[in-house]
């Protein structure tokens, strides 16, 4: 299961049928992580532990426009990150924990209107099919290069469109010639052109020159193609993770710092702290009201 992909559809199913055990069920599975990521920017404990409730409060109104077809954790955390940020702007505050080099690419991008969680459903809607499509292209590229263990080009063109970098500060990062960097993704966005080519798709739109970085960049986030399975993040945890592929977990955590892989190690990390009952109890209580407004619309 690929962290981009829902396991989660029946779970969702039943909340919006108002099972409180469902919705129970998801709190408890999703609170460390959340809570993992909110901690590391708030200056507060119950900062963060307020932005989660509101972000489960958040997920129940806006329950009706989830596509269960998308990642769960991606929309909680982006739900997540939007409550944040409207928590900094009313107290007027700077992230607190803000990574002195900012290396965070969530924490440098003020997020737009169209992540709110309805903004999000009605853009998925329009651009659904094209979505689709290059997701699918640019999952044939990553495996082509990790089957081919090209893990220089991967990690450029992870950097450039899932990292927001520039080519300047990728070669820096990964110590290469700038102009090295331009090659890499040069033969990448014509190989996408290629696979797409080979799906007998004649619209390259989503791929020109002015579109592709934008573009891709996008579908790429949403569907967090080089994001860590949690299986993975745990052996890295137990310490049993087998190079090349510790070597490669380890740079989109600590070079690309992806913040939800980041948080959820984190809560991985934690787990054997164990969170009480009484946190989702507190965070179930909270919310439930909510969740049987939501199935009434
Ligand atoms: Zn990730």
């Amino acid at each position: 299961m690929e962290p981009g992909e829902n396991p989660n559809a029946y779970l969702i199913e039943q909340i919006r049928a108002g099972s409180q055990a469902a919705w129970k069920e998801l709190i408890d599975s999703y609170s460390g992580r959340l809570l993992a990521f909110a901690r590391a920017r708030t200056s507060s404990l119950a900062d963060a532990e307020d932005l989660v409730q509101e972000t489960f409060i958040g997920f129940l109104q806006s329950a009706t426009h989830f596509d269960p077809t998308r990642s769960l954790e991606t929309y909680l955390f982006t739900i997540l990150r939007y409550k944040l940020y409207d928590l900094l702007r009313s107290k007027k505050m700077k992230m607190v924990s803000e990574p002195a080099d900012s290396e965070d690419w969530w924490d440098r991008i003020v997020p737009g209107t169209e992540e709110t969680p309805s903004g999000i459903a009605v853009q998925a809607e329009a651009t659904g099919e094209q979505a689709k499509l290059l997701s699918e292209v640019l999952r044939e590229l990553i495996h082509d290069m990790r089957d081919r263990q090209a893990f220089t080009d991967l990690q450029v063109i992870e950097l450039l469109f899932f990292g927001g970098r520039r080519n300047i500060e990728i070669g820096e990062l990964l110590e290469i010639d700038q102009k090295a960097v331009a090659g890499i993704k040069f033969r990448a966005i014509q190989k996408l052109q290629k696979f797409l080519a080979n799906r007998d798709v004649s619209d390259l739109s989503c791929l020109d020159e002015s579109q592709a970085d934008i573009t891709v960049a996008r579908v790429w986030r949403e569907q967090r193609l080089t994001c860590l399975k949690r299986s993975t993040l745990g052996s890295l945890s137990l310490g049993v993770l087998d190079e090349p592929w510790k070597s490669y977990t380890q740079f989109h955590l600590d070079v690309v710092a992806c913040p939800m892989c980041v948080a959820n190690l984190a809560d991985i990390d934690d787990e054997e702290e164990e969170r009480t009952d009484a946190d989702t109890e507190r965070m179930f209580q909270s919310s439930v009201g909510f969740l049987k407004k939501s199935t009434m619309n």
